[in-house]
């Protein structure tokens, strides 16, 4: 399982979100503390975020097949890169599946960042042109990105009921929403009084960090947080 974080509200330096903190991205590359399947995320990175001086306002994105405790150049890049809407995330590849830039989350369709953490059958999924890697979860953003944001919740359910071994958390974000479902793994959410942070696991042992139980979709446009419980086998 890879582990993700997302982070809506005020700008803050993607180094506060994903090295600086105690327990945050850059440890769990190596000892993350709630982490079900997989021992360590070292197969690869990505980070992408929304900026309001980029000219058409999409997405901005750096990803990496490498451990992200090896890149001093995103070390030192990452404090001058300040984003009110970021998504980040560190790879631990499943077996069997290419070890790339492009497998690295988070995904695009040129308004949504996307990040999976979890396994899915490729062979229910469709193929898709669109799919940026053969990784199960570049075939799953394109479907997800194909049937609309709006129904990620269906998709999710209708992606169990046809592979249910699949663990499908997903995280994404447009700038000015971020979603996630519970499916399979762990998802905690911060409110910090100037945004929120949804993550994979705790950055910190903030008293603040609350657990979403599993099979959940979680909304939030940075202040109030919604969410409702997913459609799916018991
Ligand atoms: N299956 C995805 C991959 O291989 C995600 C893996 C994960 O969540 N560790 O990249």
């Amino acid at each position: 399982m890879c582990r993700h974080l997302g982070w809506l509200g005020a700008p803050r330096s993607v180094a506060s979100l994903m090295l600086d903190p105690p327990y945050g991205l850059l440890v769990q590359s190596y000892a993350p503390r709630r982490q079900k399947h997989g021992l360590m995320n070292a197969d690869g990175w990505g980070v992408g975020f929304f900026s309001p001086d980029t000219p058409d306002g999409g997405p901005r994105r750096w990803r990496s097949a490498a451990p992200l405790w090896g890149d001093a150049s995103f070390a030192s890049v990452a404090p001058a890169l300040r984003s009110g809407c970021v998504v980040g995330a560190v790879r631990s590849a499943s077996i069997g599946m290419p070890i790339e830039p492009t497998a690295s989350a988070p995904f695009t369709d040129g308004a949504w960042l996307l990040s999976h953490n979890g396994l899915v059958d490729r062979a229910v999924l469709p193929l898709s042109a669109h799919a940026e890697s053969t990784v199960d979860s570049a075939l799953l953003a394109a479907l997800i990105f194909d049937r609309g944001m709006d129904r990620l919740g269906d998709t999710v359910s209708e992606v169990a009921a046809r592979d249910p071994q699949a663990r499908l958390n997903i995280l994404a974000a447009n700038g000015s929403e971020l979603v996630a479902t519970t499916w399979g793994d762990t998802l905690s959410v911060l409110r910090t009084g100037d945004g929120v942070v949804l993550a994979s696991e705790p950055y910190d042992d903030d008293q603040g960090w609350e657990e979403i139980p599993d099979r959940h979709l979680v909304h939030t446009d940075g202040d109030a947080v919604h969410m409702t419980a997913l459609k799916g086998p018991a």
